[in-house]
C-alpha cells in the first residue's frame, strides 16, 4: 500500500488521531510514515475513509 496526501488536506488532524503511527500534522498538512505502513493499513483505509476533503490517496499494491 502507498499512500500520498493530497493538496486538498486542510490540516484537520482526523487521520492523525485515526493512525497516530502512520500519519502526522505539520505546517497544517498530513504526512505520512512510509515506514509504518504496512503494519496499520486497516486504519489507514479508515483515515481515507473520514478524511472529510478526500486528500488521503491509497494505491493499493
Ligand atoms: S484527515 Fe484529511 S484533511 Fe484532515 S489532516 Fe488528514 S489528510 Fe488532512
Amino acid at each position: 500500500m502507498n499512500i500520498k496526501i493530497l493538496d486538498l488536506c486542510v490540516g484537520c488532524g482526523a487521520c492523525a488521531i485515526i493512525s497516530p503511527e502512520v500519519f502526522e500534522i505539520s505546517d497544517n498538512k498530513a504526512i505520512v510514515n512510509p515506514e509504518r505502513i504496512e503494519h496499520y493499513e486497516d486504519l489507514c483505509l479508515d483515515a481515507a475513509i473520514t478524511c472529510p476533503v478526500n486528500a488521503i490517496s491509497i494505491e493499493e499494491y
